[in-house]
């Protein structure tokens, strides 16, 4: 096992004394995530500027025989991989922060993989373009971080309409595990090419093989993404339906409509502190760029679910609807400053309403068996549609982390619920930490040995991630 003080000497050479953090306290701040799963505390942690200095740091761990955990602002929601390797180093990519070009001619934006969502949402809104990252944490997350870490690269504010941010991916710069640096798209796929305009296109798909891959087949410093003219009115509001049954129907109803009439639609029971506990609450967002659009669009969500025995909520709770229409100081209030567990799962269409009864079945069961009220355990069900395919939901597993073993029994029914998602044929958020690992019992042989190979041919010496995808 090298030495840490030597490892120590190497880093600082690569990026600088400032930059490698050994003591314990700053070490400490980088041993959790935003999930109740065990933290890991890391032996060192570095900083490097820009891709060149990742690259080395790369190649430092293959010749030391280091562990490398790519880290962006730490929002994981599912802990850390479960096999631990001696030394570990956490790669913080937070330095690797700048919008390199908003290119409004081809409509894309290039930026490091540091930057949090939400600087390189204001840098393109500010010349009226929108691009597709995360809805709620748009304030707490890295874009490296939601490309690896969450399936299919992140789910959007719009991900109703327009589907997960994987899909709006031209390019991404990565530093493979042996330290070579490759663009997917122009510059590398075609290196005649200056500038990423059309997903991928020069031999196979590799641009989707970073994402969600939890970091463990490279670290990506860079990414292009395609962007779409910001929307300039917008309509937000919330309705009732007496039970799931009709909230679905209402929902399928509007997702069979040719022209889509929102860009957000959601289904929640209970969820914001002024809900009738007794109905399902409908959230609707229509976004439009012509006001003329967007009366039609109001028209027909109104009267589809009219149709539908839908009725409008209170005015308190529409007024509220409309502040949770953009990610902000509300979505913070009501799940970003909480102990929780996050458990995101999505499920086609004609399998949502049985896998959600299961989940929530599974979930009830437990509440009665354990006691997890008295423990201070709480749920929180929504859902929504993921374009018209399939239901994204999302249950809040609230605890309280000052009553003894809440957070551990809160971790033991993630792991449990999210087991019972992968065995029912849903998709699990996470791609990271211990989820990684569950998502992988249900592989088949072969798609094992595919994955296994294609790690082993990447990363022969297990640098990067490991364990990632084990249990
Ligand atoms: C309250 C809350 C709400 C959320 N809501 C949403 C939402 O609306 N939409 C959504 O998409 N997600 C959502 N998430 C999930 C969140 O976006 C992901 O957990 C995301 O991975 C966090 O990004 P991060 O920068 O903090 O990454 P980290 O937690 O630092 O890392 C996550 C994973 O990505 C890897 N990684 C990080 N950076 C890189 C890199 N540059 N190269 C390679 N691998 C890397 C890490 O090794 C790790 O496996 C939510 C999370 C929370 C806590």
């Amino acid at each position: 096992m090298p030495r840490i003080g030597d490892m120590v000497t190497d880093l600082v050479r690569i990026a600088g004394a400032g930059h490698v953090l050994v003591d314990e306290e700053s070490r400490s701040a980088y041993s959790r995530d935003k999930s109740p799963f065990p933290g890991r505390l890391p032996d060192v942690v570095v900083r490097p500027a820009d891709a060149a200095e990742v690259s080395a740091v790369v190649r430092l761990a293959n010749a030391r025989g280091l562990s490398l955990l790519p880290r962006g602002a730490g929002f994981s929601i599912a802990g850390f991989p479960p096999v631990e390797h001696a030394p570990t180093v956490f790669l913080d990519v937070r330095r690797l922060d700048r919008v390199v070009e908003i290119d409004e001619v081809n409509m894309t934006v290039t930026a490091q993989a540091g930057i949090l969502t939400s600087a390189l949402d204001a840098a393109v809104a500010e010349r009226g373009f929108q691009v597709h990252t995360v809805a709620v944490p748009i304030r707490h997350t890295t874009l490296g971080g939601v490309l690896s870490g969450v399936f299919g690269g992140g789910i959007p504010l719009d991900s109703c309409a327009v589907g997960l941010t994987g899909q709006h991916v031209l390019a991404v710069k990565v530093v493979l595990p042996n330290g070579d640096l490759i663009s997917t798209n122009a510059g590398g796929a075609n290196r005649h090419r200056t500038s990423s305009t059309l997903f991928d296109g020069d031999g196979p798909l590799l641009t989707p093989m970073f994402i969600g891959d939890g970091g463990s087949f490279g670290v990506k410093v860079e990414a292009t993404l395609s962007l779409t003219p910001a929307a300039r009115f917008t309509h937000a509001d919330a309705w009732l339906v007496p039970d799931l049954d009709s909230a679905w129907r209402a929902v399928r109803e509007l997702s069979r409509l040719r022209e889509l009439p929102f860009t957000w639609l959601s289904a929640s029971l209970g969820w914001l502190p002024v809900s009738q506990e007794s109905s399902w609450e409908l959230d609707v967002v229509a976004a439009a760029g012509d006001k003329r659009v967007l009366d039609v669009q109001v028209e027909i969500l109104e009267r589809t679910l009219t149709s539908c025995g839908a009725s409008k909520a209170s005015a308190e709770r529409r007024a509220l609807s409309r502040e949770f229409a953009v990610p902000g100081a509300a979505w913070t209030r009501q799940i970003v400053d909480l102990d929780r567990a996050l458990l995101a799962f999505v499920f086609g269409n004609r399998d949502f309403c049985d896998g959600l009864r299961a989940v929530r079945g599974l979930l009830d069961q437990r509440f009665a068996e354990r006691d997890l009220a008295a423990l201070g355990l709480g749920l929180r069900t929504v859902w929504s549609p993921l374009t018209r395919h399939a239901v994204y939901t999302s249950i809040s597993l609230t605890y309280d982390g000052s009553v003894p073993g809440a957070r551990e029994e809160t971790a033991r029914l993630a792991r449990e619920a999210y087991t019972l998602v992968s065995e029912l044929g849903g998709y699990s958020e996470p791609h990271q930490g211990e989820v990684a690992g569950i998502l992988a019992r249900s592989w088949s042989p072969a798609y094992e040995r595919l994955v296994a190979g294609l790690k082993a041919t990447l990363d022969p010496n297990r640098i990067l991630n490991p364990g990632l995808w084990e249990e």
